[in-house]
């Protein structure tokens, strides 16, 4: 498929000729400079199902240097364009003023982005707008954000301490096997599991931690690799986290038999040794949380398809060309960068962000019968 490059903030940036369903601004009220929306509104972000959206997935990139299998084709490189770092930076300083308190940059592969850690810096300077309670604060009253990087590791090594210093407080890092061979097997990079291993050392050594593990399994795939998993963690003192596998690959190969569900998957990390529940972090929280009965490591299971959590979800996503998408199954996008692009003051990507949140998706319908795959893969959203 042809790809040009074209200028936007004065950067060079990949651009796709393919659609995405995406829905105008001008289908939105935009508030006129007479009327200007209040930027630390009184209420947060709330949407009509009642839910607090307290939580900021930004893509700041749609490039991969890893082409996991079950989550990419292989043949399909970059398919959106990626804003130049001050313009995510705008948009996320929006989002806080109205009650995001956990930002989490992601991509595609987002240490492939150059500057990330300038990005980093000026996000780690913002403060949440809100209490807990949803009261607003007043300015310079609120606390540090939680900012998070959820990365694939390979450069991890590198650019850890620079990380760190920037002012990240923790890191997210994707692995889906622990056995080498079948670690590059996944991700189609020769070598990658002693990158990856590396980068998730150094991010424990330089403090962004406690480090998560982050492994999607796939039956038959790669399910082999959940009692080794287990002894990992409890070895390397990482946080792991097993994913059910969700319909949001490039290619078609998610069946409902290709997930391994909560119960079969606890009963076989209890082969380990007997589980021991622990106590939810925080409301929204996505993991059902254990440890061992020797006290010895935390899993987390992560089951979106068999125990859906939607009723509790605070997420929403920001893909790395400026559109936000209210769910990670959404059939459309909504066009931020639009009110950029056209001039729009603070207040009017306010408004534009609180209309969008008030159509968030009450849940999604994975394994229904007239499921619809979403517009965009998982890779293309921000994961
Ligand atoms: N490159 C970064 C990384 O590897 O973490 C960030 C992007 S990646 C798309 C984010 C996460 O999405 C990874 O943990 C990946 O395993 C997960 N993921 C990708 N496809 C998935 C799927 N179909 N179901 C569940 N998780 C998926």
């Amino acid at each position: 498929m042809p790809r040009h490059y074209t200028g936007v903030g004065g950067r060079a940036i990949l651009r796709s000729p393919r659609a995405s369903k995406t829905r105008d601004v001008s289908t939105y009220a935009i508030p006129t400079a007479a009327t200007p929306a209040p930027l630390s509104s009184a209420q947060r972000l709330t949407d009509s199902h009642g839910r607090a959206i307290t939580d900021l997935r930004v893509s700041v990139t749609d490039r991969c240097n890893y082409r996991c299998v079950y989550c990419r084709t292989g043949n399909d490189g970059a398919q959106y364009s990626e804003l130049p770092l001050d313009d995510y930076l705008r948009l996320i300083r929006v989002f806080v003023s109205l009650g995001i308190e956990k930002v989490r940059l992601t991509g595609g592969e987002p240490l492939l982005r150059r500057d990330l850690t300038t990005l980093i810096r000026e996000v780690a300077k913002l403060r949440t707008s809100h209490a807990p309670d949803g009261t607003p604060l007043k300015d310079g009253a609120g606390k540090m954000l939680d900012l998070a990087v959820t990365t694939n590791g390979h450069l991890l090594a590198a650019q850890a301490q620079s990380l760190r210093e920037a002012g990240l407080t923790r890191v997210t890092v994707s692995m889906d096997a622990v056995d080498p061979d079948v670690f590059a097997r996944i991700t189609r990079v020769p070598g990658s599991y002693d990158r990856v291993l590396a980068g998730v050392r150094a991010a424990k050594a330089v403090g962004l931690g406690p480090v998560k593990v982050n492994c999607v399994l796939l039956r038959g795939f790669n399910d082999d690799q959940i009692v080794p998993f287990v002894h990992f963690a409890r070895s390397e003192g990482v946080i792991l986290r097993f994913i059910e596998f969700m319909p949001l690959e490039e290619d078609r190969i998610w069946s409902p038999d290709t997930v391994i569900g909560y119960d079969e998957l606890k009963a076989r990390i209890s082969a380990v040794r007997p589980l021991v529940p622990l106590r939810g972090n925080a409301p929204g929280e996505t993991a059902q949380r254990f440890t061992f009965d020797d006290g010895i490591g935390e899993i987390g299971i992560i089951a979106p398809v068999s125990r859906a959590f939607c009723g509790a979800c605070s997420r929403v996503r920001l893909t790395s060309d400026g559109k936000i998408r209210t769910c990670l199954f959404s059939q459309m996008d909504h066009d931020l960068y639009s009110v950029v692009h056209r001039g729009g003051s603070d207040e009017d990507l306010a408004a534009y962000i609180r209309n969008v949140i008030e159509q968030k998706e009450a849940r999604h319908h994975i394994g229904e019968p007239g499921f619809l795959k979403p517009s965009r893969s998982m890779v293309h959203i921000g994961g």
